[in-house]
């Protein structure tokens, strides 16, 4: 008898969090997990010290940024603490066509953006994760440790932070984020049943009767 096989499309996997939650430590985590490609940004932002172009961002000027918008290269973009950032459409796609998972880490306009996108293929494949400071000093506390930013911008991205930080019945899925391990737990357990989903699945063979 033939084994039975299945065949799925991928899943746009979407994360938001304030700045200094540690989403950027959880999706470096996520990014060594095989059969899953992280989606490089395209960011006007200057490089922080040991950011590599082209892994942690690309890097642009303003001007190479609004020509990738006029051509129409970004799935979404967004203007985030006086900078623009965007995502490639073209990397997304392509994966999600083979059947990879992405992994987008994106602000709450960028989400927005997404959600409501006409493109049907990505609309349908996408499932979207809030991980929610604890607490609002918290995300002072974990801000100032990262040492980054200046007063001002830490000033800024709490602001911020506080105002995201109400969005989060939008999505799909919240965590409440705890350790830098058990958010990562919780994250691969919504990562786990949605590639179970039975409507993302396409039966390749029929098994034998
Ligand atoms: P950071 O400058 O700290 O790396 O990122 C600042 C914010 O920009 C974070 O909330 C991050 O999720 C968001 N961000 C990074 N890449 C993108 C993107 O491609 N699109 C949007 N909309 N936001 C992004």
């Amino acid at each position: 008898m033939n084994p039975t096989t299945f065949r799925r499309q991928g899943i746009l996997f979407v994360i938001s969090a304030p700045s200094g939650t540690g989403k950027t430590t959880l999706c470096e985590n996520l990014r060594a997990t095989p059969d899953f490609i992280y989606s490089v940004s395209c960011t006007t932002r200057p490089a922080r010290p040991g950011e590599i172009d082209g892994t942690d961002y690309h890097f642009l000027s303003k001007e190479e940024f609004l020509s990738r918008i006029h051509h129409g290269d970004m799935l979404e973009h967004a203007l985030v603490h006086g900078n623009y950032y965007g995502t490639l459409k073209a990397t997304v796609k392509e994966a999600l066509t083979q059947g990879t998972d992405v992994l987008l880490d994106i602000d709450v306009q960028g989400a927005a953006s997404v959600r409501k996108t006409d493109d049907v293929m990505v609309r349908d494949s996408l499932v979207d994760v809030f991980i929610m400071p604890p607490t609002l000093e918290e995300l002072e506390k974990r801000l100032r440790k990262r040492g980054t930013e200046t007063e001002e911008q830490v000033q800024q991205r709490l602001r911020t932070g506080r105002e995201e930080s109400k969005l989060w019945p939008l999505y799909k899925y919240t965590i409440l984020s705890g350790s830098m391990e058990e958010d990562l737990i919780k994250f691969r357990a919504i990562m786990r049943a949605e590639r179970y989903l039975s409507r993302r699945l396409e039966l390749t063979d029929l098994p034998a009767s």
